[in-house]
């Protein structure tokens, strides 16, 4: 028998912890917050993703009375991005959210779905996407991309 152990690591900063581009991505994932249309949840999402050609898009969760037809904000960044600008590289991918008057104290990390959906622009850009997932007073920084966040991912067939 052998045991394998999948391990994933997260770097904590301070919002003054963080490098210039890190802190722009975060205010404006913090901005897109107030784009969402959350009246169900009323749990606000907001992203902003760098590009490789320096772009950066933002995105909010867009809900329905419909459930399963609203789209998170993870969801609705990477896929307009794709369409705006198909084939160019996502570098990074600031996720912020804003519940019952305050952004969340914990950050908040995408879903099972939205790391599904991030994986594949991960392996078309052919490098990993750095998640920055913003809390209240924390921000956690994966550099290893959404891959870390997705262990056992499936990638390919
Ligand atoms: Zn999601």
């Amino acid at each position: 028998m052998e045991e394998k152990i999948l391990s994933t690591k997260i770097r904590v900063y301070s919002y003054n912890e963080l490098t210039d581009t890190r802190k722009k991505l975060v205010e404006l994932a913090r901005e897109a917050t107030r784009r969402a249309y959350a009246p169900f949840s009323k749990f606000n999402v907001g992203a902003a993703l760098l590009l490789g050609n320096g772009e950066i898009v933002t995105g909010s969760n867009q809900e329905n009375v419909a459930f399963p037809s609203g789209t998170c904000a993870e969801r609705t960044t990477v896929f307009y991005a794709s369409s705006r600008y198909p084939g160019v590289p996502f570098e990074k991918l600031a996720i912020a959210a804003w519940h019952d008057g305050d952004f969340v104290e914990t950050p908040t990390a995408p879903c099972g779905a939205c790391r599904q959906a991030i994986l594949e622009y991960e392996t078309l850009g052919g490098k990993p996407i750095e998640i920055i997932l913003c809390g209240r007073n924390e921000v956690y920084v994966v550099e290893d991309g959404i891959k870390a966040l997705l262990p056992l991912c499936f990638d390919k067939f």
